[in-house]
């Protein structure tokens, strides 16, 4: 991954475009501010950091749970090949979906679903993130994860949670660290907080 490609378009990304009404003139804080439904776009150094740290290449294949605003899509869109993006409320996909495709984005899919079972159809991915707090790490997310594949995913109750980074090794091992203490809304689901 070139860093300073990610850098460059982090910063030309108006993160205004992505919120609505009043959210619109705190779009430039360095928080995380309500999308509606009790979700939130996250706070933009967080996913700048968790680009990094999950590192797609131009040809990976990106699965991401929560498209939220679909603020974080865009970065994953232009530094990969394809993002395969599952987002459990409609009514915010069909937004985001919109914003992708007026900034001119052709390798997104969009799916709305319980995405803590991951998209199966279009696995193996070679980098998943999980932009919401899972309780569990999803057996179908590692299951789903190429060899040599890296997924970023918050575990932990509401709270806090261990922002973690696995790989999956030739042996289809896993190995997983933890990165730093987060704080997401709940991913909802078969592997999350309830339905
Ligand atoms: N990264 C997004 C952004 O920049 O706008 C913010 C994502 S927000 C913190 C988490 C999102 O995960 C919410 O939109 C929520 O509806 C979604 N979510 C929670 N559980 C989910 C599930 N099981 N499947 C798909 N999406 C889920």
């Amino acid at each position: 991954m070139d860093r300073k490609e990610l850098v460059a378009y982090f910063r030309s990304l108006d993160r205004s475009f992505f919120v609505e009404g009043d959210m619109k003139k705190y779009a430039g804080l360095d928080g995380p501010l309500p999308i509606g439904f009790g979700q939130t776009i996250s706070q933009p150094s967080l996913v700048l950091e968790m680009t990094r740290l999950l590192a797609p290449a131009k040809d990976s294949k990106v699965l991401e749970i929560g498209t939220g605003s679909g603020f974080q899509t865009a970065l994953l869109a232009k530094m990969s090949a394809e993002v395969y993006t599952v987002e459990r409320i409609a009514d915010l996909m069909e937004k985001a979906q919109k914003r992708l495709e007026l900034l001119h984005f052709s390798n997104i899919y969009y799916k709305v679903g319980d995405g803590s079972r991951g998209w199966q159809e279009h696995a193996p991915y070679d980098r998943i993130m999980v932009t919401a707090a899972a309780g569990i790490l999803p057996d179908d997310l590692v299951d789903q994860l190429a060899v040599s594949g890296r997924m970023i995913i918050p575990i932990g109750p509401p709270d806090l949670q261990e922002l973690k980074l696995l790989t999956k090794t030739a042996s289809g091992n896993i190995k997983m660290k933890t990165v730093e203490f987060v704080r997401f809304v709940e991913l909802k689901g078969q592997y999350g907080w309830g339905k």
